[in-house]
């Protein structure tokens, strides 16, 4: 079949037999089908070459074509195809030591195949933690505006973005949103710091009001990334973990995108100085998306409730797929990468040059702020600065096409309340070379 005739045909059965995530039928009228990849470039079936700089869906962070992460697969499938976590098999338990060895901490972690995953895992932790500390009635989470936890029911319902959700209402009960960190549209008043910790306090509040014995978790991610990149003081984090120790209410730290060096620190909880968060979920950076994982790392405090022999006291809790040795195989490989070639400590450089450069934008008339932290940016634009109206959803896409069309893909954050889709998002991957990055701005 001609290349022409054959990439028609393509598009014919995409759009009557695939579905794409979040997208209307009409957007596929030119669907970009991907074709190869080098780096952090890839080609689409046209020919045309783009620099991904949104790593995919965050998660490519060291790039297409890595031989060894491959190899390792490929080992892994031909050795040990597949095993059950129900027993047991060695990548699954030489990551579970490598995670806990990186958190710095005492962990021990369960798998599953996403964030989403690695979330519910985390409320269904949670909330049996308290029953087996005696403690029936605490089975609330809170979880703040604009953050995005997953697609899944539970994790759905600590997301509070409004249009993500409101086909899908009701929301599993007991999940309940407070205001974000976010200084530059603050509720509370005050220096960007102050707010944070307003923001912070407001936590406090709500378990008062809620009663604390009825609160389980607080579930946040360390900077708010599909939720238009949102950059805390590091008090913040330090409070709402203060908070939450002294009501007896574990803190759940997503690090589903932060996690494996995006934020310039191995785990993005790391910028905030003794913080050790009771539970971490994480996924993307931990395979560089090379393959499916979801982990859910649990502190010893917690692990100990379901240590104990003889009582009824076991996580009823279990995934086909979850940590499959491939997966295993291939995190573990990832790590390797990542810890050999220094890429935490890299990204930390660059990434503060980075965004120095991209703070020049602020000159700009309609560009409001310009947040970021390693290799992960946002630039929120504005019709006008005095009163910080969004901009609006056609300007938001033709600068999108714009980039585009000079070959950058770039993102904005998620399908939220209309009028606050305003961030345009950058995430290159965290191997991206400098000529690379120099592209990007
Ligand atoms: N948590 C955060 C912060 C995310 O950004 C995402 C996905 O984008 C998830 C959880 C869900 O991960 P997954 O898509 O692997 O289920």
């Amino acid at each position: 079949m001609k290349a022409e005739v054959k990439t028609k045909s393509l598009i014919e059965q995409d759009k009557e037999h695939l579905w794409h995530a979040m997208s209307r039928y009409n957007e596929k009228a030119n669907p970009m089908i991907g074709t190869k990849g080098e780096g952090a470039w890839f080609t689409d079936i046209n020919g045309d070459k783009y620099m991904d700089g949104v790593s995919g869906l965050w998660c490519l962070n060291l790039g297409h074509g890595r031989k060894e992460i491959a190899d390792a697969a490929y080992e892994q499938m031909m050795n040990l195809s597949y095993f059950p976590l129900t027993l047991s098999h060695i990548p699954a338990i030489e990551l579970s030591a490598k995670i806990s060895e990186l958190l710095q901490g005492s962990y021990t972690t369960f798998f599953s195949n996403s964030g989403s995953e690695a979330n519910e895992t985390a409320f269904k932790i949670a909330r049996q933690y308290h029953t087996q500390n005696g403690n029936q009635g605490k089975y609330k989470f809170i979880s703040r505006y604009r953050a995005y936890h997953g697609s899944t029911l539970g994790a759905l319902s600590a997301t509070a973005q409004a249009n993500r959700r409101v086909k899908y209402d009701p929301a599993v009960p007991g999940f309940l949103h407070v205001p974000p960190p976010y200084s530059y549209r603050s509720l509370f008043g005050g220096d960007a710091q102050e707010s944070d910790l307003l923001a912070a306090d407001y936590i406090e509040q709500v378990i008062n009001w809620e009663g604390a014995d009825t609160v389980a978790g607080v579930i946040l991610e360390p900077f708010i990334s599909g939720g238009g990149v949102i950059i805390p003081s590091k008090e913040y984090l330090k409070r709402v973990a203060e908070i939450c120790k002294k009501n007896d209410v574990l803190l759940i730290v997503d690090e589903v995108v932060s996690g494996f060096g995006r934020t310039g620190k191995m785990f993005g909880f790391m910028h905030s100085e003794g913080v050790q968060p009771d539970i971490i979920t994480m996924a993307k950076g931990l395979t560089s998306g090379y393959l499916p994982l979801g982990a859910t790392a649990v502190n010893s405090k917690i692990y100990e409730k379901f240590k104990e022999n003889g009582v009824d006291n076991h996580l009823r809790h279990i995934s086909t797929y979850g940590g499959h040795p491939a997966s295993c195989a291939v995190a573990l490989k990832n790590i390797e990468i990542i810890e050999n070639e220094g890429i935490v400590e890299r990204v930390s450089q660059l990434g503060q040059s980075i965004l120095g450069e991209l703070r020049d934008l602020i000159e700009l008339d309609k560009v409001g702020e310009v947040r970021g932290a390693g290799f992960l940016y946002g630039i929120e634009l504005v019709e006008d600065k005095a009163t910080k109206t969004p901009a609006s959803e056609g300007a938001m896409g033709a600068i999108i096409a714009a980039c585009k069309n000079k070959g950058l893909i770039i993102g904005r954050n998620g399908d939220t309340v209309p009028g606050y889709n305003n961030v345009l998002i950058i995430a290159p991957p965290l191997s991206s070379t400098e000529e690379d990055l120099r592209f990007v701005i």
